[in-house]
């Protein structure tokens, strides 16, 4: 497996969505405080990441979009609202949202996304997928996935002749999290711990390496600046990353 002359690939997904650190940490200013660090941070270590972006926090800080996509980064979609949750809603309803998001980080950073990664752990449905396709969007983080595929296919949406592309199901995923979101207790059962999350997180790198795959990290800019720790994890994990020789994947 080739991945850009590298053997494995190594993706974090950064999620811009300012109503979460309202909601969670009750100030939506954090977002952009943690994103203008973090930007410095990648721009130290000479690292380009992702960043999934509400349409409704682009239309909100529309300089801030700007300056990640003129830090070389890339910038794509994580709808536009991120409530409610897409799946099972009318077709009508989230053409529509994929259309205002589509627009408003048009507006602000002069580029049409390509890619959108479905909130509330990609709760999608086959109308979410029509929807995206219909406004020209050709890649999909969510749910659906190519099974028994290293790499992202082309899906066939119901109903249509249309197409998107999702990716393979051959993956290590994880994400950053903090008890403020008491609900993901059920998966991590711990405050955000710095030692355990780098283990983890580590361990997902090297079996990448190990098997010529690739290692995802989705991280929240509202996290980082709750967590104890978690900003000097993420800058050790990146430069180990790199070091290990990791294509930094991007959409
Ligand atoms: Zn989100």
């Amino acid at each position: 497996m080739d991945w850009y002359g590298h053997t494995f690939a190594f993706k974090v997904r950064v999620d811009v969505e300012h109503v979460e650190a309202q909601r969670y940490i009750g100030d939506f200013r954090m977002t952009k405080v943690s994103v203008i660090n973090l930007l410095d941070l990648l721009d130290e270590i000479s690292v380009k990441l992702s960043f999934c972006v509400l349409g409704i926090t682009a239309e909100f800080y529309p300089n801030l979009i700007a300056e990640v996509i003129e830090a070389g980064h890339e910038v794509y979609g994580h709808s536009m609202y991120h409530e409610p949750a897409l799946a099972e809603r009318p077709l009508t309803e989230q053409r529509h949202e994929m259309r205002r998001m589509r627009e408003a980080i048009k507006n602000a950073g002069g580029i049409d996304v390509r890619g959108v990664g479905i909130p509330h752990h990609g709760m999608a449905d086959e109308n979410t997928l029509r929807a995206i396709a219909e406004v020209g969007i050709e890649y999909v983080e969510s749910r659906f996935q190519a099974k028994n595929s290293v790499l992202p296919k082309w899906r066939s949406i119901d109903g249509t002749n249309l197409k998107v592309i999702v990716p393979g199901d051959q993956s290590r995923g994880a994400s950053d999290y903090t008890d403020r979101r008491p609900y993901w207790a059920q998966v991590h059962e711990e405050t955000f711990s710095p030692t355990n999350a780098k283990t983890k997180w580590m361990a997902n790198i090297d079996w990448a390496k190990e098997n010529g795959r690739m290692a995802q990290l989705v991280i929240h800019p509202w996290m980082l600046m709750v967590n104890p720790g978690e900003v000097k994890v993420i800058k050790d994990l990146l430069i180990y990353a790199r070091d290990q020789g990791a294509w930094m994947a991007t959409v």
